[in-house]
């Protein structure tokens, strides 16, 4: 897609940072990486390109073996973020973010689910003793609150419209659902209200923040009528919260559909552009 080009382009262009900073992920995600998430039967489908026709127009996607390797790639990437994090206290995917990946199931455009991924990794490697995923794009989370749904070390947290996809929404630990056309000042207070006690009752020591920029006025499957700037103070909210608590945080992108390219690139960038100013 032509925001993951546009993106770190824009970064360097105005020398937010060097290609240094950036990193490529080192390799499409482990297959035992990916079975401490999903499903071995469906993983087993999906590498052999054998899901059936139904689960295939589930994804949105049609199914190829180049869409499967460019999955896992982006898997590893949210997986490499995690020791950036530990250091600097936090790590951007530039892609990422496919919280509509169940166990069992791939459905909206989410094959594999990074950020379910991420905490399972934490988990297993006892970097982390709980995780919590903040989920701020406009669709619920729906895959990961299924994911987790029996597993109390992580917490699912997802902010998002109430009359969109999913039309079935799945239980997270808690639920922020919003109204179409809710404005800036509604949109922040709410997540003020749910984000701290949540955290300070969790105590999480390890965070994924799924930070789709699909909460804008402008965006074609929101609904939602968020400005470009309070689309930052919700990211500096998060931010802020958990560098106070000093909890890392690794970003996955997710979703951004306004009609003009230039506003999903200009809303991705306040986030890096947010962590660069608050971490560095
Ligand atoms: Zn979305």
């Amino acid at each position: 897609m032509e925001k993951y080009d546009l993106l770190p382009q824009q970064l360097m262009y105005e020398g937010l940072i060097e290609s240094h900073q950036l990193f490529e992920p080192s390799g499409p995600i482990s297959e035992q990486a990916i079975l401490l998430t999903h499903d071995s039967e469906y993983w087993n489908k999906l590498k052999s390109l054998s899901l059936s026709r139904q689960e295939i127009r589930k994804t949105g996607f049609p199914l190829s073996q180049a869409l499967v390797d460019r999955e896992r790639i982006i898997m590893q990437g949210t997986i490499d973020c995690i020791p950036h994090a530990i250091r600097h206290g936090v790590s951007l995917n530039i892609a990422g973010g496919t919280h509509h990946a169940y166990t069992n199931r791939g459905e909206g455009f989410c094959l594999l689910n990074d950020l379910a991924l991420g905490a399972n990794h934490l988990l297993h490697h006892q970097q982390a003793k709980k995780v919590m995923i903040i989920d701020l794009d406009v669709h619920q989370g729906n895959g990961s609150a299924e994911i987790f749904g029996q597993e109390n070390r992580v917490f699912t947290l997802s902010m998002h419209g109430e009359k969109n996809y999913p039309l079935h929404k799945e239980k997270s630990d808690l639920d922020i659902p919003v109204w179409d056309g809710i404005g800036d000042r509604d949109y922040l207070e709410l997540l003020e209200k749910h984000l701290t006690p949540a955290l300070d009752h969790f105590q999480p020591d390890f965070c994924f923040y799924q930070c789709g920029v699909d909460v804008l006025k402008s965006d074609k499957l929101g609904r939602l009528g968020l400005s470009l700037d309070a689309c930052k103070t919700r990211d500096r909210i998060v931010f802020s919260a958990l560098q106070e608590r000093e909890i890392p945080v690794v970003c996955a992108m997710g979703g951004g559909y306004s009609e003009d390219i230039k506003i999903i690139i200009e809303a991705h960038a306040n986030t890096f552009r947010l962590a660069d100013e608050l971490y560095s």
